[in-house]
């Protein structure tokens, strides 16, 4: 009997195949009723070269059934065969044959329930396609199990050895298990293959939309542009202004909303103004990310010394502050919080650090903000609600990465408009000001590349969770001789030029600056002393006009023509000593002032008096003092059983309270029990307790420097602030007598003996 070799075919018993003829070589015996043997090939081998490893062992007999329609074959398998002693000669295989017996362990009623099962659900799953109908009819002619799966085998997802298997399988419980699996796996194929097309396909269909609604958004919007021409150049100006923004994706949807609200609502609308105010507000401002500026230190020290005269240590601090932020690569650094008196310079300071970094420069002033939404902004449901302050700053900087100075942090108040302090907060915590979302813009803003600089009078009122995000850096106020320099080096230029008088038409002596500072002025900056530069300078310029071509010289003597006869009242060394009078120095948000301390024995029932606006804690003060001065003088306070003691401080500008006029209060009442003067070149200030030890207190500079102003030549400080003196001018200190003393009997030994 002939054996053919076949691959890659499900050979099944008691199926129709359908060859061509060309598979039977010319001299085979194809007749009809001929038996032939097939032999499934593992591999297909090109040169046609096979040895019997190449063979699978089972294979199937068949009988041939006759010609069909022309040039194809019709043959009918038969049974499964064992083949051994397989032997190749010249492409001819021998073997021997013998055949497989089945295992029937399935009844006939149980075979023709599982066909019909996978034949239901094969129907079924054709039906959606449009071969469906075709494939029905294919599958309705299928017989059994193994003319289904033969018949299907070329769509099945089947390799040869899975064909095999299928044929191997002795079990007819097990090969109608491989044939269902087969074909439930090649169904589910198809669906997950037909999804994702579909898939594809939608998505495809969305584009298509999408690309011809915005065609026809466009030509309707045009349409509606030539009907209401009067509002196409704002809506166009924002569209373009938005496009080329930069603006991150939240802020672009918002503007785009808005800027469609504004198509929709046309100029009569009264929401109109409002989202013209906003598109502008947020197209204004800058959304680019700034490159890292090169910082060159050399540059900036000479930017903040041509600028500013003295304040060394500021300057140091600011330069390190620009090493920092030039190593590590940012355009901020910690936040740096200047403190001092007015006029001293920090808000200019910070201008100049813009300068020297090459920035903008923007100030915020916080003093008096109440409200957290002038921080934050107010939300745009609100008529004419707007930006907070921060933002606002923001746009007029023009820059994402401007030096900001926030002024007055001290004088933000807390109301019930919420805690503007917490916001500020917000907006200078590093973590999360790179998101800071003002209400009105209702979109985030990255803020992290500002540097902030804030400035306070004092940090006293500053809230405390506020005050640990920043680095205190005092700005004590100047010394006569610092003043007289920066009169002359910069108030003086600057104040000419700005009355437009040219530099040879006005000399003013070096007497007359002094006395300006000394009769004109009374503070711990320059301020006031600007001020007076400036009138100068304007009186000076009426004159120049009237009289032109010659050169004024303002002198000592001539100067009150000038400036007038405003002099400041002076609070002087008193020139009297006076038993129960002392003076002691005070600290204030404008720097430091001396005081007097007046007391006076009167007429009444024992007990005291105290006048002159003082506050709880300086009231205090004066009982300490006076069981102190009991204690030390039990013979002479004898006379506070009949007499009163009145207690006064006068001078009404300066804040009275605090506990450092302790020990002026002390000397105060001793000498006036002692009835011994006490000399007017000594001033003090310590917190005394009552055990007579004398505290440290704050301050010591600008008080030192206040005592210098007012002429006093001998000052007592608490031995405790000794370390403070390091911060005091040389001029200053040079020029007074510092006593530091340890306890009050010190100060009243020296004084009184
Ligand atoms: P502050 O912010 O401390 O109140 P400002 O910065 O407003 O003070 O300074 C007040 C004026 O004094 C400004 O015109 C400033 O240029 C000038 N000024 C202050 N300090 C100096 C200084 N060291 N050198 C030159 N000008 C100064």
């Amino acid at each position: 009997m002939t054996i053919r070799a076949i691959y890659n075919t499900l050979l099944l018993p008691d199926v129709s195949y359908y060859f061509k003829k060309d598979f039977f070589p010319n001299q085979e015996p194809v007749h009809t009723g001929a038996d032939i043997l097939f032999m499934l090939l593992k591999n297909e081998k090109e040169d046609g070269n096979y040895t019997p490893e190449d063979f699978y062992p089972i294979g199937i007999s068949a009988r041939i059934e006759g010609d069909s329609e022309g040039d194809t074959v019709h043959i009918r398998t038969l049974d499964r065969m064992d083949f051994s002693m397989v032997e190749i000669e010249n492409g001819q295989i021998n073997a021997a044959a013998a055949i497989r017996p089945e295992i029937q362990d399935m009844s006939e009623e149980e075979e023709k329930e599982e066909f019909g099962k996978l034949r239901t659900a094969l129907l079924k799953f054709v039906q959606g396609y449009q071969w469906g109908l075709w494939a029905r009819s294919f599958i309705l002619q299928r017989k059994n199990m193994n003319d289904l799966v033969c018949a299907l085998s070329d769509y099945l997802n089947l390799s040869p050895d899975d064909k095999y298997a299928i044929l191997a399988a002795d079990s007819r419980r097990e090969r109608y298990e491989l044939i269902t699996r087969a074909v439930n796996e090649f169904m589910e194929l198809s669906k997950v293959a037909e999804e994702a097309k579909t898939a594809q396909k939608d998505n495809q269909e969305q584009l298509y939309r999408e690309a011809a609604l915005k065609k026809q958004i466009d030509y309707l919007q045009k349409e509606l542009d030539d009907m209401h021409p009067e509002n196409v150049s704002d809506v166009r100006k924002f569209e373009k202004k938005i496009a080329s923004s930069g603006m991150n994706k939240e802020a672009k949807q918002e503007a785009e909303k808005v800027l469609n609200r504004m198509r929709q609502e046309g100029k009569e609308s009264h929401e109109y103004g409002m989202l013209y105010d906003y598109l502008d507000f947020v197209t204004s401002l800058s959304w680019k990310t700034p490159r890292m500026p090169k910082i060159d230190l050399d540059k900036a020290q000479a930017v903040l010394d041509e600028e500013h005269y003295g304040l060394k240590k500021v300057k140091e601090r600011i330069i390190q502050q620009l090493a920092v932020m030039a190593l590590n690569k940012k355009q901020h650094g910690s936040i740096l919080l200047f403190v001092g008196a007015p006029g001293t310079g920090k808000t200019s300071i910070g201008q100049s650090i813009a300068k020297a970094l090459g920035r903008e420069y923007v100030r915020i002033s916080l003093g008096g903000i109440r409200d957290e939404a002038e921080i934050r902004g107010h939300r745009r449901t609100y008529i004419g609600a707007m930006p907070g302050r921060i933002m606002e700053g923001m746009k007029r900087s023009g820059a994402s990465n401007p030096v900001m100075v926030l002024d007055e942090v001290d004088k933000l108040a807390k109301d019930y408009g919420g805690d503007p302090a917490s916001a500020l907060l917000e907006v200078l915590d590093p973590e999360q000001n790179s998101t800071f979302t003002d209400h009105y813009m209702n979109v985030p803003y990255d803020l992290s590349n500002v540097l902030f600089v804030c400035t306070a009078n004092s940090t006293d009122t500053i809230p405390e969770p506020l005050l640990n995000r920043m680095e205190v850096i005092s700005f004590p106020g100047y010394t006569a001789v610092e003043k007289f320099q920066i009169a002359r080096k910069h108030l003086l230029p600057k104040a000419m030029k700005a009355a437009g008088i040219p530099e040879e038409s006005l000399e003013v002596t070096d007497d007359a600056i002094r006395r300006i500072i000394e009769e004109y002025t009374m503070e711990a900056g320059v301020r006031g002393l600007k001020k007076q530069m400036d009138i100068l300078c304007r009186t000076a310029a009426v004159e120049l006009v009237r009289k032109t071509g010659d050169t004024l010289h303002v002198t000592e003597e001539n100067l009150e023509k000038y400036l007038g006869r405003n002099k400041l009242h002076l609070e002087k060394r008193l020139t009297q000593a006076d038993p129960g009078v002392v003076t002691g120095l005070a600290w204030t948000r404008a720097g430091g002032e001396i005081l007097f301390i007046e007391s006076k024995l009167v007429n009444g029932k024992g007990g005291l008096m105290i006048t002159g606006q003082l506050g709880d804690v300086m009231k205090e003060s004066v009982q300490i003092a006076l069981s102190i001065v009991k204690a030390l003088y039990p013979e002479e306070t004898k006379v506070l059983e009949e007499k009163t003691l009145h207690i006064h401080v006068p001078a009404g500008a300066v804040p009275k309270d605090g506990p450092s006029a302790g020990i002026t209060l002390v000397t105060a009442m001793a000498s006036l029990v002692t009835g011994k003067p006490v000399s007017t070149d000594y001033a003090m200030t310590g917190e005394v307790s009552l055990r007579g030890t004398v505290m440290p207190i704050g301050g010591l500079p600008e008080k030192l420097m206040a005592a210098q102003r007012a002429g006093i030549t001998k000052v007592f400080i608490p031995a405790d602030n000794v370390e403070d003196l390091e911060d005091v001018a040389e001029e200053v200190k040079t020029k007074l007598e510092i006593i530091p003393v340890k306890k009050v009997t010190d100060v009243l030994d020296r004084l009184l003996g």
